[in-house]
């Protein structure tokens, strides 16, 4: 690859960092760069390295400074996959770079090639923008008491805005006509309710475009069986990661989607599949998964024109038969090594697919920051607190007993208990099963100041009962932010 200085066109290369990987991935990096090159491709490779030699030196995230350092300047990064040794103490090393440059959308397009590329679903044709930083991915988790473990799911308005907001600009800037969000709001009310809600809001700021709500059961389901009426899906992070590889598998070419990792200041862009290491050094490998993170990386620099004559050429070699094993089959003229397949893609840069759709590929670049936010902030008021307390005791009502005696002074009134959730005090069903974890719910008047929270706290653990955390119950402009119990 030519730096900038040496381009006979004289056009500015865009610096980018490159991670070979570990098993089949420095094969299919090499194929892939030498498609770039010969498309004209105008970026400044600077290699880092990341994977199983860095964890094996020591280095628990997989990634060192220098290359850290070399990502936060080059601000774009194409990756092999690599692997992860096994046993404990390694960290992903997706996580921790999205993580720590806030890359807050995962965008996979899934799109069947059928009939070279044999599937089900020969018209699915859709994208996948998942949530990357939020949900039950903050490793939020407790061990509570001797039966309960916890993880915290958290969702935000500002996050949701961003990728709510990422998910229609894709749509637009990719001529997409519909986005669809999943999410389970019928029992996450508050959680999975402001996502949808966050959705409505800014689904009409794009009136051109659109939207519908699924809940992600029957979405699932209906995914599963006709992924060909979905366009652009918007989900939550947890949600988004199970359904993105169900619709890579549905559309038959998990080894040859792409995906990108975008955020306001870096974006990773990379392959769907993992390293392979049982055809690594061998030539099978396919280097299309790699090549279609690239192209998304080519369109995110604005360099759409040579990410088109890439996807043409590819997509020219995939309907000749020209095939690497993984895909050999019955539409299959030849089977062929990864640099051979690479070298008939180099053959047809210039040249567009007879068959298949090649859709345009527009200089789609989005970030998505929050808009201002003009509305004030909501008048937050405390309004009560839920105790959580470690007991093993029965019957509940003994419980309810020694909560009110120990807080008898105090300005707050017990209202409920509930365990796993479902009232259990002051109205219980027999068959409700207990577990050793009990929300204790203390109303009083607001605002509940702070020392009253702590003399409460006081007084329980005074009275004998171990408190193992408490939640803050709050209004907003008046409105309740908190469930009640199941049953209440
Ligand atoms: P894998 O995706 O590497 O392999 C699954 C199967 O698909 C294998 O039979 C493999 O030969 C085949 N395959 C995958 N990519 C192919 C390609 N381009 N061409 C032809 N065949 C291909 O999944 P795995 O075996 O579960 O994981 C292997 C390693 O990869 C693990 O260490 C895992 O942690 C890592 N991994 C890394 C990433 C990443 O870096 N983004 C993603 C997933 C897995």
């Amino acid at each position: 690859m030519l730096a900038a200085e040496n381009r006979p066109d004289g056009a500015v290369a865009v610096p980018v960092a490159i991670a070979h990987g570990d098993g089949i991935g420095p094969e299919i990096m090499d194929a892939v760069l030498s498609i770039l090159t010969a498309a004209g491709a105008r970026i400044e490779p600077r290699t880092i390295e990341v994977g199983e030699r860095v964890y094996r030196a020591g280095i628990s995230s997989g990634i060192d400074d220098a290359a850290l350092e070399t990502l936060a300047k080059t601000r774009v990064l194409l990756k092999a996959p690599i692997t992860t040794p096994q046993g404990g103490g390694y960290k992903s090393l997706n996580v921790t770079i999205r993580k720590m440059f806030g890359l807050y959308a995962n965008v996979r397009p899934c799109r069947a090639l059928a009939p070279y590329v044999p599937t089900l679903h020969p018209k699915m044709d859709l994208v996948i923008v998942r949530e990357n930083e939020e949900d039950v991915y903050g490793g939020i988790e407790h061990r509570q008491t001797a039966d309960v473990t916890q993880c915290l799911k958290l969702i935000t308005r500002s996050g949701t805005e961003r990728i709510v907001r990422y998910a229609f600009e894709y749509a637009r800037a990719n001529g997409r006509k519909r986005v669809t969000c999943f999410s389970k709001d019928n029992i996450m009310k508050i959680t999975d309710g402001l996502f949808h809600r966050v959705f409505d809001e800014i689904a009409a700021e794009y009136p051109e475009i659109e939207r519908e709500h699924m809940i992600v059961d029957i979405g699932a389901a209906k995914l599963a069986v006709n992924p060909e009426r979905f366009d652009v899906i918007v989900l939550p992070n947890l949600y988004g990661d199970i359904l993105s590889d169900v619709a890579a598998e549905l559309c038959g070419s998990v080894g040859m989607a792409g995906s990108a990792n975008i955020g306001d200041e870096i974006a990773m862009f990379e392959a769907i599949h993992g390293s392979a290491p049982d055809i690594a050094g061998r030539g099978l490998a396919n280097p299309s998964g790699l090549l279609n993170g690239a192209v998304m990386m080519l369109a995110h620099i604005g360099q759409a024109d040579i990410a088109q004559k890439i996807q043409n050429a590819w997509l020219r070699t995939i309907e000749e038969g020209l095939h690497t094993r993984d895909i050999y089959g019955a539409q299959s003229t030849r089977c062929l090594s990864t640099r051979d397949f690479a070298d008939a893609v180099i053959e047809r840069l210039g040249m567009e697919p007879q068959h298949l759709h090649a859709p345009a590929i527009g200089n789609a670049v989005v970030t998505a920051r929050p808009a201002a936010h003009t509305a004030p902030a909501p008048q937050k008021e405390r309004v009560g607190i839920d105790v959580f307390i470690d007991w093993t005791g029965a019957p509940t009502s003994l419980l309810a007993e020694r909560l009110r005696e120990a807080t008898a002074e105090l300005p707050v009134e017990l209202k409920m208990i509930t365990n796993r959730g479902t009232q259990v005090w002051p109205r219980a069903s027999e068959m409700t099963r207990c577990v050793d974890h009990w929300r204790c719910r203390f109303m009083g008047e607001a605002p509940l100041s702070g020392a009253t929270i702590a003399q409460l706290i006081a007084a329980i653990e005074i009275a004998g009962l171990e408190t193992i955390k408490t939640e803050g119950l709050y209004t907003f402009d008046g409105v309740a932010g908190y469930s009640l119990g199941q049953g209440q």
